[in-house]
């Protein structure tokens, strides 16, 4: 494709109408707006930049669903939290090989394709096999993560975690964490590996799991190790979290990073759920990013993010599918905005002067956000990806509808079929709603699925 017209798109600066992009080894080179199309330009309707989805365990997507029925302690709901779902998720890692996890994050991106995701930042946490011994080469797990990304055609930030212990306080791992573990030496091999994986325009960044499973000293040794690009960590997603930090240093996890490491642009903070109006407010001037995942949040029963007081003071935010139990990111954001609307009574909490639309609203701040977080140059803006997302102009719902209005419609009220076709770097991975490999992806997905459930 060398050219891409568009009746409508959202460009950095607004809604514009006839708009011709050409596109030069996948990213775009030029912008004419109240242009018509040329014959040979690939023609459509309301085109949208791609989102980066900031926060993805890829391998999750094959346990979908597991961990939806009541378990059997005596505790009745109050056991079903978090850390229950936690054990389910052990479980299912038992039996995972580096083809099931391939087959499987394959499905996951094509899934995040249909849905209007062009990027994805893996935080990869499955390194060692069933018994917890490193495999033989030691990207032998990440580069199944990058395979299934370059099959699909999604862009990656490649995010391998270090995970080193069960709690705060370097307390040793759990048997059920034996696949994630790593010592920093290990780490080090690992990382210094990932960079032979990537494809054009793919990143690499590090995540420290969480405070959990980090001490300060290991952290600050990770920082040094890798000098550049974005840094990802779990962060107050659960109160016993809170509690646990508390209790071993005095300080809440979003407070003792704020005080111990410095953060700033390279850092996202995934979750970021339990946080003081005083921890809101710095981590909203430090330039961070918190990743947000409203479906898993609400799934896991964490919380409810402070969302109105950390825009209102400049705040920056990406959304991410984490758990992969249900790929949308229109409903990541209708999901944002409706916990904000439960929690203070009111409609349009997260609209803006500058944006009455809380989709627009929304949509442009995970937008700059989610390429902030990956490290990418997120917008349709000339020497950036030519990655577009095309919505379906005969969909009932976005009937009549213009501008921020095709948004709205998309993101409150549409139900599916509203993404028609997905361009990454210029090429199409999408059309009619449905990944280019979707029914071979789908039919090696359903033999992981069998095997693992079956056997
Ligand atoms: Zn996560």
């Amino acid at each position: 494709m060398s050219a891409f017209w568009s009746a409508t798109a959202l460009l950095p600066a607004g809604w514009a109408q006839n708009v011709r992009f050409t596109v030069t080894d996948g990213l775009i080179a030029g912008i004419e707006i109240d242009t018509p199309a040329r014959p040979e330009d690939q023609a459509h309707q309301i085109t949208l930049p791609g989102l980066a989805n900031v926060h993805s365990h890829a391998f999750q997507r094959g346990m979908a669903g597991l961990a939806e029925h009541r378990g059997d302690g005596a505790g009745g709901a109050s056991d079903d939290n978090f850390w229950s779902w936690r054990e389910v998720m052990y479980r299912f890692l038992d039996r995972l090989t580096p083809d099931d996890m391939e087959a499987v994050a394959t499905m996951a991106y094509a899934e995040m394709l249909e849905t209007g995701y062009t990027h994805v930042g893996e935080f990869h946490y499955l390194h060692n096999d069933a018994d917890g011994q490193p495999y033989f080469d030691p990207v032998e797990m990440a580069a199944r993560i990058a395979a299934a990304a370059r099959a699909t055609g999604i862009g990656l930030t490649l995010l391998p975690v270090f995970y080193a212990h069960s709690n705060f306080g370097g307390q040793p791992p759990n048997h059920g964490q034996r696949r994630f573990i790593h010592s920093l030496n290990s780490f080090a091999q690992l990382l210094e590996a990932c960079p032979t994986l990537l494809s054009p325009g793919d990143r690499l960044g590090i995540a420290p799991h969480s405070l959990r499973a980090v001490t300060g000293d290991e952290l600050a040794a990770l920082i040094a190790m890798h000098p550049q690009g974005p840094i990802h960590i779990h962060a107050a997603e659960q109160q016993k979290e809170v509690q646990d930090s508390v209790a071993f240093s005095g300080q809440r996890p979003v407070e003792w990073l704020l005080d111990h490491v410095g953060l700033d642009e390279r850092w996202c903070l995934i979750h970021a759920t339990h946080l003081t109006d005083a921890e809101t407010n710095a981590l909203a001037a430090s330039g961070a990013v918190a990743g947000l995942c409203p479906i898993t949040e609400a799934n896991l029963g964490d919380g409810i993010f402070p969302a109105l007081r950390f825009l209102e003071a400049g705040g920056r935010i990406a959304t991410g599918t984490d758990s992969n139990i249900l790929i949308d990111p229109a409903q990541e954001l209708r999901g944002l905005e409706y916990s904000q609307r439960l929690a203070h009574q009111a409609r349009n909490v997260l609209a803006n002067e500058a944006h009455p639309s809380v989709a627009r609203r929304l949509f442009q701040a995970t937008l700059s956000g989610g390429g902030q977080a990956m490290g990418i140059s997120p917008g349709l803006s000339i020497g950036h990806a030519a990655d577009f997302v095309t919505l379906n102009p005969a969909h009932p719902a976005l009937h009549g509808r213009k501008g921020d209005q095709l948004l709205d419609n998309w993101i409150f009220a549409a139900r599916r079929n509203c993404i028609d076709t997905v361009w990454k770097r210029g090429r199409k991975v999408v059309s009619g709603g449905q990944h280019f490999d979707s029914a071979a992806v789908t039919a090696r997905y359903l033999k992981v699925v069998d095997r693992i459930m079956c056997e």
